[in-house]
């Protein structure tokens, strides 16, 4: 591949970053457009974020995705940030302008797109979530539950005392209704929930992290009309979605979320706000179907 040096130059960074699936994702994108870029992974370790953010600014990079485990420090060193950041705590893009560090987070923004894709044009419209896990993704699910005008999200996690904060830290800031609790409390919270929403990395492959055996929750709790959503998308059926299929109900794996939140991303950095197309997940599906 020559890269020349007209390129319009845009990256990844993470510590590790070589399982990311970005620069596939966004190679993709430029070829499909005939744009004149190059999208690269960027190993950055944590204690060299700073420098390494000057560094590809000063190189003439227009910006960078970012990822575990810069997210929070990225959305920390920025000037100024996205609504979506802001809440967050935490950038998944950082621009480089001539003022500094631009932070924006499209992550809430993609996995609506993902359930709007896949529950079709009613969405979440007034449905109780559940959604186990309080982490950055789970906040970032939050926000999309939100602006898809669900009714109430129910946070539930291993430690319940995490759970609480991120509940009581949101609350005042978004419009919907939120509560919280341990794991235990999933079959009563269940009953009534139709959309549940997986956001730890439990059944997650690769990274050091085995496959879980079984789901953290039994999906025999929830009701025949309920979706089941799980962001980890390696493997792309998780135990969870495999448990939530053989129930019959619908899944939504965690790919779509990927695919969408990238988009603005691909816009910000080439000009393009790219299409996610059925081309594009097979591309993916593929490259993950070949992950250890
Ligand atoms: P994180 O900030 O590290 O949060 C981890 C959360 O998972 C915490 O609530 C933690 O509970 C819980 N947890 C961890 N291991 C667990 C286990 N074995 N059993 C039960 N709970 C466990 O991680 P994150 O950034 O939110 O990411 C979570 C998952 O979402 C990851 O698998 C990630 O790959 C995925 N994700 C996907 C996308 C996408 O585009 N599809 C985007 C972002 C993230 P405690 O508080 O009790 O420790």
């Amino acid at each position: 591949m020559i890269v020349p040096g007209t390129s319009r130059l845009g990256g990844v960074i993470g510590w590790p970053v070589a399982h990311s699936l970005s620069p596939r994702l966004h190679g993709h994108w430029l070829a499909e457009y005939g744009i004149d870029g190059a999208y690269v992974p960027l190993p950055v370790r944590p204690f060299a974020l700073g420098s390494a953010l000057e560094g590809l600014r000063d190189a003439g990079f227009r910006g960078v995705n970012v990822t575990v485990p810069h997210k929070e420090a990225a959305y920390a060193v920025a000037g100024i940030c996205d609504q979506a950041a802001g809440l967050l705590g935490a950038a998944n893009l950082l621009l480089f302008g001539d003022g500094g560090f631009e932070a924006r987070n499209s992550d809430a923004e993609g996995l609506a797109a993902s359930l709007m894709a896949e529950l079709g044009a009613k969405g979440l419209d007034g449905a109780n979530v559940v959604l186990l896990g309080a982490g950055g993704a789970a906040r970032a699910a939050i926000l999309a539950c939100a602006s898809l005008k669900a009714n109430a999200v129910c946070v539930l996690n291993r430690s319940p005392r995490r759970a609480a904060i991120l509940v009581e830290a949101l609350r005042p800031r978004i419009n919907i209704a939120l509560a919280s609790g341990g794991l235990d409390e999933w079959p009563r919270v269940a009953a009534d929930a139709l959309l549940l929403i997986h956001a730890t990395p439990a059944g997650m492959k690769g990274a050091g992290a085995a496959p879980a055996a079984a789901p953290l929750v039994d999906v025999a709790a929830l009701p025949a009309a309920a979706a089941v959503c799980d962001l980890v998308y390696n493997p792309l059926e998780t135990p969870l979605l495999t448990a939530a299929r053989a129930r019959g109900l619908a899944i939504i794996d965690g790919l779509g979320m990927l695919l969408h939140q990238a988009a603005p991303a691909f816009e910000a950095l080439y000009g393009v706000r790219p299409r996610v197309t059925l081309a594009l997940r097979a591309e993916l599906e593929s490259v993950l179907r070949d992950k250890p």
